[in-house]
């Protein structure tokens, strides 16, 4: 990835001199606003939670409209010349929409449709997600201007015209962030560790408040801002969530704005041997919409859950803001304002005009259990919403009379059983109104990387031995072929490169699809007709096709608005009853691998029987967009030789994303 990277920056670099002569000529580049990843543009769509730039559905499986590289990333592919669809997406994991191009919004320029203002636009957007280094970003902008483009003259003039390389970077971030609207950065101490000494200590961090970004929304475009509002005809399904809320804090329902929090590590450009701890959030009725970063740390300075809890006691006390609905008298940790809180001492005590809440927490099992203290998929009690377990509370048992499902930890009742434990709940649960529940089981990780893998595994192995061929390779090849035969007629955005024994079960191991999760995704409609085709030839046949019909039936469901919860969660209760059956049949026969249950069917079964019937179709809170945000962040924090400092680490990535939405509209 970071050699693709490098190429590509070498190739748009020499682009940019052929651009530059075009600019100087004449003639007008036109950049594709509809790539915009800036939050104004979220507000330009009216669709439905499920519009054309969410996740839908073809082959099971999701229609995705995110396709291309790192230039249609960028936004410098021209509409009618995009790229063809298939050749492009194949390897790639789905992504939710143009939002998720994690391409660097309207910069500098304000997305001008002048020659000059497109110049300055590209030049910002290549250096803000690093695709330009500094030098190479003012080398252009420098050989324009000398040339006589207009636009970027002020970038010329970084670093002393040059002469002072070591100030190129800062100077042009200033540039490109001179006037910008958008709030400034609160600066708030929380403890990190030195990787040098592995000491920890306290730092200054900075933070983008969620109350004042979405204040500035507000004032900027109160009338847009309606539309995030839920109602019968915009997120329909939060209704009752957000209802439960205004109940509990005794607001106006038709004034609370939903949001929904994403966390996750992100690795660095694959030298670095780091990973970006990033949180960022979103509107809830806008679920393919621009995410809008709240700060971000390198794993190697997190002093473990001290770090996160202090970085998370400040959301919270953001969200205390937007459930009171009024700017704070104090900061976050009650003491007074700092010489740095200059503007928010004046704004004490002012009116949103709204309320916000925030009813999603969205992230994988490592990260829940990280972050905040939940039980791994190898603990004895493996859940946070029920008391499903190893031994007597069997979560293996899909039955309607299963235990597990009278033991489930409404409200507050994990927490208090953390307590239990000596463990404090997460600072984030300071958060007005945020229970176990509002935390999402996310299907990229439980199913895409998870059960269907395991389904298609097993399915594929076993359906391997059918096969013509003299040997196990043969038959593998026979399988591949039966696969590309189905790409060939389903056309899905995303693909398999190869099929190869190791991709369907390694040595000693349980089967299991290794695969991408668009690539595992895809595949499920596939699985489903291949295992009826093979289902006459006996019980055992039979019931195999039964799991990969239901599993199917369950994806089909995911795209279709309104959502059909009870459909799902019936279908998705045969999967996980057939599954054990299989694994059962297996173990009764001495093989301890086929068909293995694991926890992540319990989580699929929470997924789909529990949380879907009350926070909607897993496609409107799936993480497919948020990872390919984190990808984008991580790939525009990232540095030469690493982040030295965890603070400077933090600002220079919020000062890009800063000075990436400058030219927002809001
Ligand atoms: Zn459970």
């Amino acid at each position: 990835m970071y050699q693709y990277v490098n190429i590509c920056a070498r190739k748009i670099y020499l682009d940019l001199y052929v651009y530059v002569v075009l600019n100087i000529t004449g003639y007008n580049f036109q950049t594709d606003s509809s790539m915009c990843m800036c939050v104004s543009h979220s507000f330009k769509h009216t669709h439905t939670p499920m519009c054309s730039h969410a996740p839908s559905i073809s082959a099971h499986g999701a229609a995705m409209v995110w396709k291309g590289g790192i230039k249609r990333q960028l936004g410098l592919l021209p509409k009618a010349k995009s790229a063809p669809a298939r050749s492009r997406s194949r390897s790639r994991s789905p992504r939710g929409g143009p939002h998720a191009n994690g391409g660097v919004p309207d910069v500098g320029g304000g997305g001008s449709s002048s020659s000059s203002g497109a110049f300055r636009s590209t030049v910002s957007k290549l250096f803000l997600s690093n695709v330009l280094s500094a030098k190479q970003a003012h080398e252009v902008a420098h050989t324009g201007t000398a040339s006589g483009a207009a636009g970027v003259e002020d970038f010329s003039r970084a670093g002393a015209g040059g002469a002072r390389p070591g100030n190129l970077c800062r100077d042009l971030i200033r540039s490109m962030l001179k006037n910008c609207p958008w709030p400034d950065v609160y600066w708030a101490d929380i403890p990190v560790v030195d990787p040098a000494t592995e000491e920890a200590h306290i730092v200054s961090f900075p933070f983008l408040l969620p109350h004042e970004v979405m204040d500035h929304m507000h004032s900027v475009h109160a009338d847009k801002f309606q539309e995030l509002i839920v109602s019968e005809q915009n997120g329909s399904h939060l209704l009752p969530l957000v209802a439960d809320f205004a109940a509990e804090m005794k607001l106006p329902a038709h004034k609370v704005v939903p949001i929904g929090l994403h966390g996750d590590g992100v690795p660095f450009a694959a030298k670095m041997r780091d990973s970006l701890e990033q949180f960022s959030w979103n509107f809830c009725t806008r679920p393919s919409s621009a995410r809008v970063l709240f700060t971000a740390i390198p794993k190697k300075f997190v002093a473990g859950k001290q770090t996160m809890d202090a970085i998370l006691a400040v959301f919270a006390w953001s969200m205390q803001m937007l459930a009171v609905g009024t700017w704070p008298a104090r900061r976050h940790t009650g003491d007074a304002w700092l010489p740095s809180d200059k503007d928010r001492r004046k704004r004490a005590g002012q009116q949103f005009g709204f309320h916000g809440c925030l009813i999603q927490v969205r992230g994988d099992w490592a990260f829940y259990k990280a972050v905040f203290n939940f039980p791994s998929w190898a603990a004895k009690s493996i859940c946070w919403r029920c008391e499903a377990n190893t031994s007597d509370i069997d979560f293996k048992d899909f039955s309607l009379t299963a235990l597990w499902r009278q033991r489930r930890l409404e409200g507050h009742t994990f927490l208090h059983k953390l307590r239990g434990q000596g463990l404090q709940p997460s600072t984030l649960f300071h958060s007005p109104g945020l229970k176990v529940k509002h935390f999402m089981i996310d299907w990229l990780h439980t199913v895409d990387l998870g059960v269907a893998q395991d389904a298609l595994g097993n399915l594929f192995h076993e359906v391997v031995g059918l096969l013509p061929g003299d040997t196990r390779k043969q038959r593998v090849a026979a399988l591949w072929a039966k696969m590309r035969a189905f790409y060939k007629v389903a056309k899905p955005p995303s693909r398999l490169n190869a099929l190869t024994e190791t991709m369907i079960k390694l040595p000693g191991k349980p089967a299991r699809l290794r695969s991408k999760a668009g690539g595992c995704k895809y595949l499920i409609p596939f699985g489903a007709a291949l295992a009826k085709e093979l289902s006459q030839g006996g019980k055992h046949r039979a019931t195999v096709y039964n799991p990969m019909r239901n599993l199917h039936e369950v994806a089909l469901c995911v795209p279709t608005m309104p959502y059909d919860a009870p459909r799902a969660a019936a279908a998705g209760r045969h999967f996980c009853l057939l599954f054990a059956a299989l694994e059962k049949e297996a173990l009764n026969s001495g093989n301890n691998r086929a068909w293995r249950v694991k926890p992540k069917l319990h989580l699929f079964a929470e997924l789909i029987e529990y949380t879907a019937p009350e926070a909607g179709s897993p496609g409107l809170f799936w993480t497919y967009l948020d990872e390919s945000w984190g990808g984008t962040l991580a790939n525009a924090g990232a540095r030469r030789r690493g982040p030295k400092f965890a603070s400077s680490s933090a600002m220079n990535l919020i000062r890009r994303y800063r000075a990436s939405v400058k030219g927002d509209s809001l």
